[in-house]
């Protein structure tokens, strides 16, 4: 920690890590920055986890891309790992004029041949024009990001059921609350900044129920901790609201005022005993009718959920029970209740209220609905384009291999590291006859590139970041981009020029501002108004509202006005442990890492805190495989086999195993399951049956 003498400027910018949306002073010397400090944004009040206060100086790697990028003719077959020190066995540097030329020709005129893959970690700006260059520039809606491997079928269920994709109340909304269930997310390691509110909130009396497979460090502060078996969220669930109904805990008043289909749902319920759910999910009947009297007998509770939830098969079905849940019992629209599906990437919400999805224009509005997409092409100046779905992150992937798809833009994601089966999503991507990346390092993925174009880090760019929140914040540039690096909107726009769609966007608030003409959301929030603010949460009333932390208090963007209630069935995972893969395996983030490693594993003191790939089993499953803590296994599903440093930890169910899925060397998504969910089209990939075995050279 330095002091005032210490640095030359100040810039106050948004963490570029989790969803949380911490607000951070970068303290800069010689145009470096020195070090990063909380101040008070209302996601953080100056708190920042250690991502945010020492995972910055990944921005000033060697390993940056400083110049654009051309594949040599006589370059070795795509995909071998590209050395970062010695890329020029692969590639030539180029001219930007050279390399944007390359980069359209590639993609001019190809129509379905094309398809984007925009990026959470950019603005919402960058967000927006992405997913415009590929409807406008090609006429149909191929455009994805990774919400589609996060939260993308809890977004599914929030608009089927209440009409939006976005939380009822912000997460600080818990110091409001009596009672809080948060399950399927581990707020400590993954929204460490959120933790502290959760743990303050039960220090304070405040009754908090967690439910995960896993244990986790909340368990310590938890009223109620239910280590459910991994895939029986819906059985447990319903089993809760079994009891609600039986015991008449539900509220008439609220059902009947605000919701549809309830008397569907208790009909459905009846059947969902504690007695007969309590040997699917693995929890005592005693436990689950206590959680529904506690949950039901709050005056104000909220409900947390994250990617143990969604990513499933049935995490549409997962995220209709905790609506279903909330809603019996008339736990939103008041302070201290709500629905909070904790966003992880930190622009995640931003992106997909930028429309940066296949089947949804800005705003959630349908692609489908010939208004909405009359209304986008006024604004663009041009003509109609596609009226169809577009594909999916793991569908585009697939059109690839069919040859359907030849030519692909992927800026910010990985998918060589972030997609389930990544083999074959590696095979898919040196299918491809024209891969540009556009990037801030030499990703995996930039591996099976013909054209890099170097983008900025975050503290080199201007733009705004939605956050878990709807908390809409002003990101600023603190240093320069290195070399030839260039801001992400700045090689969108010269891009399109060069595609032929004539943008003359000269900064991102000339593309906030066309934003704001076909989103609502964006009512009375100004880029003026959040330079001066630096926050306005949407939806705000006036330009002086600072936004409503709290929604739905009075009817649902619905029909009528009402939220609906959708039973859910219970569904077993993809696929089962049997006699050759006798174990579950499940992935995740580590607090250290984030996501596919490219930032946090270039951060000098993350990385020293966890520089090797690890997994993590109980200690009676060590003894057992005959491995000490350090030792190495191999792990092998049937899509491949990975080996990795063993680490002992009880909160792991002994017949679990838990990957993180930040190292290369140990790449989680080799043995991921790729099985969607048929609504969200998330893969699964909390659950995949795992074969377990002490690894030869351990
Ligand atoms: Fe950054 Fe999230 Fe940590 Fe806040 S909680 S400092 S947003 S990683």
């Amino acid at each position: 920690v330095g002091d005032s003498k210490d640095f030359d400027s100040e810039v106050e910018s948004i963490c570029p890590f989790c969803g949380v949306g911490c607000q951070i002073s970068l303290k800069v010397k010689d145009n470096k920055v020195k070090y990063v400090e909380g101040i008070n944004g209302p996601a953080n009040e100056g708190r920042l986890c250690v991502k945010g206060r020492f995972g910055f100086d990944y921005i000033h790697h060697d390993h940056r891309l400083t110049k654009p990028l051309i594949r040599r003719d006589d370059a070795p077959a795509k995909g071998l790992n590209v050395d970062p020190g010695n890329w020029q066995e692969f590639f030539r540097e180029a001219t930007w004029d050279e390399a944007l030329d390359m980069a359209a020709d590639g993609m001019k005129g190809r129509g379905r041949e094309v398809a984007g893959f925009g990026s959470a970690k950019c603005t919402n700006e960058e967000a927006y024009l992405f997913q415009k260059m590929i409807r406008q520039g090609f006429g149909h809606n191929n455009v994805d990001h990774c919400t589609r491997l996060c939260h993308a079928s809890s977004v599914f269920a929030l608009i089927e059921n209440i009409g939006s994709g976005g939380v009822s109340a912000s997460f600080n909304e818990i110091e409001n609350a009596d009672v809080a269930i948060v399950i399927g997310a581990n707020p400590a390691e993954n929204h460490p900044v959120a933790a502290t509110y959760f743990k303050q909130f039960a220090k304070r009396g405040g009754k908090l129920i967690v439910m995960d497979p896993r244990g986790q460090a909340l368990k310590r502060h938890s009223s109620h901790m239910l280590q459910f078996r991994p895939g029986a969220d819906v059985s447990m669930l319903n089993a809760i609201m079994h009891v609600i109904v039986e015991e008449g805990l539900y509220d008439q008043q609220y059902i009947d005022a605000y919701t549809e289909n309830w008397e569907a749902e208790k009909a459905h319920l009846t059947d969902f005993t504690p007695e007969k759910m309590s040997e699917i999910c693995g929890i005592a009947p005693e436990m689950l009718r206590d959680v529904a009297r506690t949950f039901a007998g709050a005056k104000s509770a909220m409900i947390f959920w994250g990617m143990g939830v969604s990513q499933h098969i049935h995490g549409t079905d997962n995220s209709r029970c905790l609506i279903s849940l909330a809603l019996m019992t008339g736990q939103v629209g008041r302070p201290g209740t709500g629905l909070h599906p904790l966003r992880g990437q930190n622009n995640v919400q931003g992106a997909s209220d930028a429309g940066l999805m296949p089947m949804f224009l800005p705003d959630y509005q349908s692609v489908m609905d010939d208004g909405v997409r009359s209304a986008f092409s006024d604004v663009w100046g041009s003509g109609d384009f596609s009226n169809e779905k577009g594909l999916t992150v793991t569908e585009i992937l697939d059109a690839v291999h069919a040859g359907d798809i030849k030519s692909m833009y992927i800026l910010g994601e990985n998918p060589a590291m972030s997609d389930p089966d990544v083999e074959h999503a590696r095979d898919a991507l040196a299918k491809l006859d024209h891969l540009v990346v556009q990037d801030i390092f030499l990703t995996e993925t930039a591996n099976f590139a013909d054209v890099i174009l170097p983008a900025s880090a975050f503290a080199e760019k201007s733009g705004t970041v939605t956050n878990t929140n709807r908390q809409v914040q002003m990101g600023r540039p603190a240093v320069p981009p290195p070399g030839d690096a260039r801001e992400d909107w700045w090689i969108e726009v010269e891009l399109a020029k060069r595609l032929g769609l004539g943008w003359t966007y000269e900064s991102p608030a000339e593309v906030f501002a066309e934003m704001k003409l076909n989103m609502g959301s964006l009512n009375n929030i100004s880029w003026d108004r959040l330079e001066r603010e630096n926050v306005v949460t949407y939806p705000s009333l006036s330009p002086t509202d600072p936004g409503q932390s709290i929604v739905f208090g009075s009817g649902f963007p619905r029909v009528d006005g009402r939220a609906k209630f959708t039973p859910a069935n219970v569904i077993a995972p993809n696929e089962s442990p049997d006699a050759e893969y006798p174990m579950i395996l499940t992935t995740g983030r580590q607090l250290e890492h984030w996501h596919t490693g490219s930032m946090t594993r270039r951060a000098s003191v993350l990385d020293a805190m966890e520089p090797e790939a690890n997994c993590s089993l109980h200690p009676s499953t060590l003894r057992k495989l005959g491995v000490e803590p350090g030792g190495i296994l191999r792990l092998t599903t049937r899509r491949g086999t990975v080996d990795v440093m063993a680490r002992s930890d009880r909160a792991v169910a002994p017949d679990m195993v838990f990957l993180p899925f930040a190292y290369v060397e140990a790449a989680a998504n080799i043995l991921t399951n790729p099985a969607v969910d048929p609504y969200g089209k998330i893969p699964e990939f909390k659950f995949a049956a795992v074969r377990v075995e002490k690894a030869e050279q351990s």
